[in-house]
This record gives structure tokens, sequence and C-alpha cells, in this order.
């Protein structure tokens, strides 16, 4: 009789299966659980060197590609900076 062996096979699918779920569930439910992968250039002008931190979720490996709220407050205080558009090497009070 094979029949046992089938069915171990289609729990331990379905263990599989159901580890993965409780393994992306959270992410979906509470968020990802990001730690910091690196920096990578913030590209909000053609001078900018702005460094947007980047970050690698633990549990299901998603990266954020700078795509959270401190890159968005980086590139913001980078466009009100009021040099932004005027960088002239001269022009700075003495
Ligand atoms: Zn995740
Ligand atoms: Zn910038």
């Amino acid at each position: 009789m094979s029949g046992l062996a089938d069915e171990i096979e289609a729990a331990e699918a379905h263990v599989a299966a159901l580890k993965r779920c409780a393994a992306a569930a959270p992410c979906a439910e509470v968020g990802h659980d990001w730690v910091p992968l690196g920096g990578a250039n913030a590209g909000c002008g053609p001078d900018c060197c702005c460094s947007i931190p980047v970050h690698e979720c633990r549990r299901c490996g998603d990266c954020d590609y700078g795509d959270n709220d401190e890159a968005i407050e980086i590139i913001r205080a980078c466009r009100e900076d009021p040099d932004w558009d005027a960088v002239e090497p001269d022009d700075k009070p003495s």
C-alpha cells in the first residue's frame, strides 16, 4: 500500500506550505522587519550626493530600495536647502 506514504508526503507538503505562510504572514500583517543593508544615492538632483538608507527584510528578504520615511525626509530636506540650485563657490558670506 502506498496510501500511507502518499499521505505523509501530502502532510509534509502541507507543513511546508504552512511554514511559508507563517514566515510571510507577519510582513503582510505588521510590516517587514527591516535591517540596514547599506546606502544608496537619493538622486534628488543632478549634483545630489545625499545618501539614503536601504533596508532588507530579515524575514522575507524583500528590499525597500530606499523607500522609507528616513529617505523621504532626507530628500525633502535636500529640496528645501536654500543652496540647492544656487551653488556659487564665491557666493559665501565671509
Ligand atoms: Zn518581509
Ligand atoms: Zn540630495
